[in-house]
């Protein structure tokens, strides 16, 4: 298994439907090239430091700097740090290779409850 960096794109944010500011697609802290041994880790502004992401806010049109860990921690009702979140994004890149089982990508664009799997065996 290979570990590279590579610009994969910038998160975008905007309201859900209750107004709360979340991500909106775009960015992926770090990908699996599609069942390669390689995973690509998208660098910073973003993955070295997920309490602050530059991101677009497609509402607003306006740059600005969101905190991905707080979302993550929301979503999977975690209190991860951030090596823990990188943990779990890369322990999730790494079921996507061949060592780690060919893991479908299919959750692509919704990865919340593979994320939790993860974050209940490994992380916790
Ligand atoms: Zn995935």
């Amino acid at each position: 298994m290979q570990l590279q960096t590579q610009n994969l794109g910038q998160l975008s944010v905007g309201p859900d439907e209750y107004g709360r500011i979340v991500p909106q697609g775009g960015y992926p802290p770090a990908e699996n090239a599609d069942g390669a041994i390689i995973i690509i880790v998208n660098p910073p502004p973003g993955w070295n430091n997920l309490a602050a992401v530059k991101a677009l806010n497609i509402a607003t049109n306006m740059q600005t700097t969101y905190n991905y860990l707080t979302y993550l921690n929301q979503v999977l009702g975690a209190n991860m740090s951030p090596l823990q979140a990188d943990t779990l994004i890369l322990l999730h890149e790494f079921e996507h290779t061949p060592l780690g089982g060919n893991a479908s990508a299919n959750h692509r664009g919704n990865p919340t409850g593979y994320n939790k799997a993860i974050y209940a065996k490994c992380i916790k």
